[in-house]
């Protein structure tokens, strides 16, 4: 099979993805195959290409947006068949075990593998699974339209969750890529007035489009505070422009897998019982409950798509800001 495949960490701008043709992997007791159709690009593959986060493995074929059609099932697999169309998200596994897992976050697990980090992913023709970490999709999108549903869109809705914000509150969106793009569309079906935050022109009238109550940037001043914010954008300064515009007892939940560091802070900022938390990976209920919610909405998803063989470029142009929106590799 065809993949896009890391040896060595390095800049995006070295093209340090390599086209290569590798066996074709077989699925274990447990797991699915699927014939890749499509594999969205996250900025999180950008942070594992460039070596931002330790390498477990090496080489590697990131990708953990994953779309595509069961090809071939291993031993035991009862829940899907070949031909069905499925997701493959950033959890991979889990132990099953630990405390976390214990008790309902199983995304902080001590044994969690990611796709495309700990096992080989999507920008490829075929990957494997286990069955039990995998999802039907709303039907009603493209292959290509689902895959950011998978991280982007997962983890924004993570971050919804954690910000805690509730039907009809005033919440502030900083940053607009691929994964506000739909969180916006949830936090607008949810009733919420939302307030986004973002350099972009072009981000600020798709925000406008998809329904923003308000936009501007990260030093404007909404009319209001916040009850709660999200940060997708990797900058730590924006936790204090958050917080100048936050109401007393909000949150901020940041989204992002790294961030520039936090600048110092006056406490009379956090005081009033302001809360600022992360967020990391998703549960699988996470899953289930997006893809639900996608269809019923039903999210619109704007795509940009690029060839396999492109990845490099696309995760180029990612680092650069200069997508509308989400980026995905078709592959077939
Ligand atoms: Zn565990
Ligand atoms: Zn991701």
């Amino acid at each position: 099979m065809k993949a896009m495949r890391l040896s060595k960490a390095q800049p995006i701008e070295q093209s340090p993805l390599e086209l290569v043709d590798l066996p074709a992997p077989i699925p274990g007791p447990g797991e699915v195959r699927l014939q890749v159709e499509a594999c969205g690009v996250c900025r999180t593959d950008l942070h594992i290409i460039e070596g931002d986060l330790p390498l477990p493995r090496l080489p590697l074929v990131p990708g953990h947006q994953i779309v595509g059609l069961v090809d071939q099932i291993g031993e035991g697999v009862t829940r899907f068949g070949k031909g069905d169309r499925l997701g493959i998200p950033w959890l991979y596994s889990t132990c099953g075990q630990c405390a976390f897992c214990q008790r309902d976050q199983e995304n902080l697990c001590d044994a969690a593998r990611f796709t495309g980090y700990h096992m080989d992913g999507g920008y490829a023709e075929l990957v494997v699974a286990p069955e039990t970490f995998v999802y039907p999709l709303p039907t009603g999108l493209s292959p290509a339209q689902a895959a950011p549903l998978l991280c982007a869109g997962v983890i924004g809705f993570r971050a919804l969750r954690q910000s805690k914000i509730r039907p009809g509150e005033r919440l502030g969106l900083y940053g607009f890529g691929g994964s506000a793009h739909i969180a916006i569309q949830v936090a607008v079906h949810w009733g919420c007035e939302v307030f986004v935050f973002t350099r972009s022109e072009e981000h600020r009238a798709l925000a406008r489009e998809l329904g923003a109550h308000w936009t501007g940037r990260a030093e404007d001043d909404p009319p209001g505070r916040l009850d709660s914010a999200v940060i997708f954008a990797p900058v730590g300064r924006l936790v204090l422009e958050a917080l100048r515009v936050l109401a007393k007892g909000g949150i901020i939940a940041l989204a992002g897998i790294t961030m520039t560091p936090i600048p110092e802070l006056d406490y009379s900022l956090l005081y009033q019982e302001r809360t600022v938390r992360s967020v990391a990976n998703s549960t699988r209920q996470d899953v289930i409950d997006l893809l639900k919610l996608a269809s019923d909405i039903p999210i619109r998803i704007e795509v940009q798509t690029f060839p396999l063989d492109q990845a490099n470029r696309a995760l180029l142009l990612l680092k650069q800001s200069r997508l509308r929106a989400a980026s995905v590799l078709t592959v077939s």
